[in-house]
């Protein structure tokens, strides 16, 4: 019988089922894109560096957990200042402490977060630790959160990269809530028979939704947009979870109604000033797309952590409606920061006149935060700003396809409106991966000449695609008011 580990104990808290997937091991594992592998190896080097602030600490580094919690125990009675990775075992829960400081009141629980922000879920995180160390007879002192400092720039030392936080009574006022439920916790997730699931407004956004409470719901209620708990509510409590069994005259938002409208009778909405919002933009019109990275270790001077660097950008540009008359690019050298030299190119490659058509204000903001940067480009970057039209908001204004799904994104709107053109199969094929992609040639992760070469290529194709969509998405769209 496998133990309840923190894991499972804190996804159980908010579903049972998924605590017991969990802690069976049922629970398929996730495909993990290049985004989400950069994330976690970012983890793994916060966690080193944190270990660094201890030169002297003792890494407990055994997988198996009962010798683990074994070298815990004799450590615990050595006079060692830190200890790292810390086992704890009692009563079929486990847990291991990221580091445990030794101070003359007792140990110092210490939770390290890659993160730059105190949030909520990190309370609950610590309370588990401290719960199960607790029972396992640790004299605890005190417990603190170790984040990233916004004010760390590279070439500083390792402690000014962390910001610490003691939260040891936020934490000890959860503990007190934890220990109510925790044999409740125990007996739900070590169960021999599965508990049901239940459809809840996390589902949303859990990873196991398709195959869980989802499965086989085409339109299901979660692509109402921006569905709130109570309207949640109201649909679950009348045993209503797809978009078709809405009946006429429930009361939904005037963005839900036309979803429900678009799904129940098969057929696209198109708002009366699709036509007049297309008409505004002007001739010859540069269809632009950035890529950005962002680290938890700056990667260039003077940047903070996560700063959002933009490293690319495609510009497709058209004469007229589906026309393109020339493809420009730039991807940035990964050995420095780049960022004056991609402005002035973008400068050079958007011209002085026509729209500047964009998916999102993302590209917009990065162009802002370029002209604050450069304050004697900031007059020519804020006029590039002045003619970006965003056809996303257009889209979500005026247009509703029952493919989307609920999304307006380029990933929903593509597949629904333009076929042949997708993004599956791409070596890189979403945001998150170009980010980390271009991370790990700057830090050299891909060294060899060819597989730099390949890296580059793929990102150069990521992008190009990205604005190659808004133009044959433009062109749906002009085809769809065609009179
Ligand atoms: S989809 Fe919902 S019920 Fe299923 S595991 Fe996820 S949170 Fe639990």
């Amino acid at each position: 019988m496998r133990n309840v580990s923190k894991n499972v104990f804190l996804n159980a808290l908010t579903c049972p089922f998924l605590g017991w997937m969990l802690r069976t091991g049922e629970a398929p594992k996730p495909r993990l894109t290049l985004g989400d592998r950069f994330r976690f190896e970012q983890g793994r080097e916060i966690g080193r560096r944190a270990r660094m602030l201890y030169p002297d600490g003792l890494m407990v580094a055994d997988v198996n957990l009962s010798s683990a919690a074994r070298k815990t125990t004799d450590a615990l009675h050595s006079p060692v200042p830190a200890i790292f990775e810390g086992a704890f075992m009692k009563d079929g829960f486990v847990t291991r402490a990221d580091v445990l400081e030794q101070k003359a009141e007792g140990w110092h629980l210490i939770e390290v977060k890659s993160g730059t922000n105190n949030r909520a879920e990190y309370i609950d995180d610590m309370a588990h630790t401290y719960m199960v160390a607790d029972s396992c007879g640790l004299k605890i002192g005190g417990v603190s959160l170790l984040l990233v400092s916004r004010d760390f720039r590279l070439g500083m030392a390792d402690d000014a990269l962390f910001a610490r936080i003691d939260h040891t009574d936020e934490v000890l006022a959860r503990v007190e809530e934890l220990e109510i439920i925790r044999r409740e916790i125990e007996e739900i997730t070590r169960a021999e028979e599965k508990p049901q699931p239940q459809l809840i407004m996390e589902c949303r956004h859990c990873d196991l939704f398709r195959s869980c409470v989802g499965k086989g719901i085409k339109n299901h209620i979660f692509d109402l947009p921006r569905l709130s708990q109570a309207r949640f509510g109201e649909l679950v409590a009348h045993g209503i979870v797809r978009i078709e069994d809405i009946p006429d005259g429930f009361d939904l938002t005037e963005n839900q109604a036309r979803v429900k409208d678009c799904v129940q009778c098969g057929e696209s909405y198109v708002g009366e000033e699709l036509r007049t919002e297309l008409a505004t933009i002007e001739w010859p019109a540069y269809y632009l797309d950035f890529e950005t990275m962002m680290t938890a270790i700056p990667l260039y001077p003077d940047i903070a952590p996560y700063t959002q660097l933009p490293t690319q950008y495609s510009v497709h540009v058209c004469s007229d409606v589906g026309r393109v008359i020339e493809h420009r690019e730039y991807l940035a050298d990964p050995a420095g920061d780049c960022r004056r030299e991609l402005a002035e190119c973008l400068l050079r490659d958007l011209g002085e006149q026509g729209s500047i058509i964009a998916y999102s204000s993302f590209e917009n903001g990065v162009i802002n935060g370029l002209a604050q940067l450069f304050p004697d480009l900031s007059d020519a970057l804020c006029a590039l700003g002045e003619r970006i039209v965003d056809l996303e908001a257009i889209i979500r204004r005026n247009y509703y396809h029952p493919e989307f799904h609920g999304s307006t994104s380029i990933k929903a709107t593509l597949p629904a409106l333009v076929s042949g053109m997708s993004y599956k199969g791409m070596e890189i094929g979403e945001g998150d991966s170009a980010s980390a992609a271009f991370a790990y040639l700057a830090m050299g992760t891909y060294w060899k000449p060819d597989e730099v070469e390949t890296v580059k290529q793929n990102l150069l194709k990521y992008c190009k695609q990205d604005t190659l969509a808004m133009v044959k998405l433009h062109e749906k769209l002009t085809d769809v008011v065609k009179p």
